[in-house]
């Protein structure tokens, strides 16, 4: 065989499912990969894995595209775990790390999921696919989408940041604006798959971008040599990141390339505008309604409904974590003070991640010699509109020199 793969799994009930046909959701609910551990295990090891290049591929055995397979690949994964010194001591905290998902392919960490899922479509024959965004995912897959050489229809809302309705188009995506949120793109997907022969790259709604984002807990778990961080703060939308990392430690405690059993609390971090697994989590439920009107600048978390949020409530309450708001009127002062801090640009969804990382400080959910890890998800400068104005401006022949002298 080459692939590690042992079977699908749904998510709703346990169901076994073949590999190695197309699938999106089982009853209505996501659907798992599930790996033949043992046969990993034989098959590799930590060392031969940080032999191999720095892309998120090296973990080949963990993923689901055969061996024999080319990935459909720009080269993304292996971000660098930053320190963030200043702006530890300034919260009075000794070990914050920032993993830096704003260097990858197009400016964000859904390069990780494109990166398998369209792998994986291609291996199963798809030509078209369609998905809804909430920016970064409909650029991400453009991108991938073009290098496969397969068709691409993006669906966002009509507010989306500039850059990305710029990007989708740019790699070539058939990408269209509606008078909605992401859940009324979704809408669009879905009503399209028999009448266009789309297949829906929706999140969480194919096994396999979840697979792509499950890396940045292996990447974790490598750079901090098998013992991982005592918190993760992660700006939550549809999850997949949450719930990927999650999976990810589980395998890693299976595989025993663990070298201390522990795993980090998880929280999940949402804008006030938009925090429907916060209410949830909140009111003791496993499953999250709707949030109405949805509205915050971190576009990213602007997701009213997801359909993983029972994978995601189980794994914040698995790790001992929680789910908590950041303030939006706290945002842009958030990416302007820890961007210049530490030379890291930092987007507005991670904003809302220092928002609470300060809250839990203030109330002692964090204690200051505990190893944070805070996931900077995208590019700043992909959000114009997060621009607190522009410059003060000189005039070349009448330089104001007490203007300069008195910036702040
Ligand atoms: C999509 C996105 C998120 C949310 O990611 P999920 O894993 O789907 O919860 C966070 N930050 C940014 C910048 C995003 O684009």
């Amino acid at each position: 065989m080459n692939h590690f793969v042992s079977h699908l799994e749904a998510s709703i009930d346990g169901t076994v499912l073949p590999f190695g046909q197309l699938v999106n959701l089982y009853n209505g609910r996501p659907i798992w990969v599930r790996y033949d551990l043992q046969r990993v295990k034989a098959a590799v090891a930590w060392a031969d894995i940080a032999r191999r290049p720095p892309t998120l591929w090296r973990y080949r055995e963990l993923l689901p595209l055969p061996q024999d397979q080319e990935p459909v690949t720009l080269g993304e994964g292996f971000t660098p775990l930053l320190p963030g010194p200043r702006l530890g001591r300034q919260l009075g905290l000794s070990q914050l790390f920032i993993k830096d998902e704003s260097q990858l392919p197009t400016g964000s960490f859904k390069s990780r999921g494109m990166t398998a899922a369209i792998s994986m479509a291609k291996w199963l024959g798809v030509k078209r696919v369609a998905l809804p965004t909430a920016g970064n995912a409909g650029g991400a897959a453009a991108a991938y989408a073009a290098r496969a050489g397969i068709e691409c229809f993006v669906f966002m809302p009509h507010d989306t940041p500039l850059v990305n309705q710029f990007e989708a188009r740019l790699y070539g995506a058939k990408a269209f604006r509606v008078n909605g949120l992401i859940n009324d793109c979704g809408q669009i997907v879905r009503a399209g798959v028999d009448r266009m022969g789309w297949f829906d790259l929706s999140t969480l709604k194919e096994p396999y971008r979840l697979e792509g984002k499950k890396t940045m807990g292996l990447e974790i778990a490598e750079q901090m040599d098998g013992v991982l961080p005592d918190v993760i703060f992660y700006p939550t939308g549809g999850g997949t990141g949450l719930i990927g990392m999650w999976k990810a430690f589980q395998e890693l405690a299976a595989l025993g390339w663990l070298r201390q059993p522990k795993f980090p609390r998880l929280i999940a971090c949402q804008p006030e505008g938009c925090a429907p697994i916060v209410r949830a989590y909140e009111r003791g439920e496993r499953f999250a309604e709707l949030f109405p009107n949805a509205c915050t600048v971190a576009s990213g978390l602007r997701v009213p409904v997801a359909v993983g949020d029972f994978l995601m409530l189980d794994a914040i309450r698995a790790s001992g974590g929680q789910a908590v708001v950041g303030r939006e009127d706290r945002i842009a002062a958030w990416m302007q003070r820890a961007s210049a801090a530490e030379g890291i640009n930092i987007c507005p969804e991670t904003a809302v991640c220092l928002d609470v990382l300060e809250q839990l400080i203030h109330r002692g959910d964090v204690q200051p010699d505990e190893r944070i890890v805070v996931f900077n998800t995208a590019a700043a400068p992909k959000y114009l509109e997060a621009m607190p104005g522009e410059l003060p401006t000189l005039d070349k022949d009448r330089i104001d020199w007490s203007a300069i002298a008195s910036f702040h």
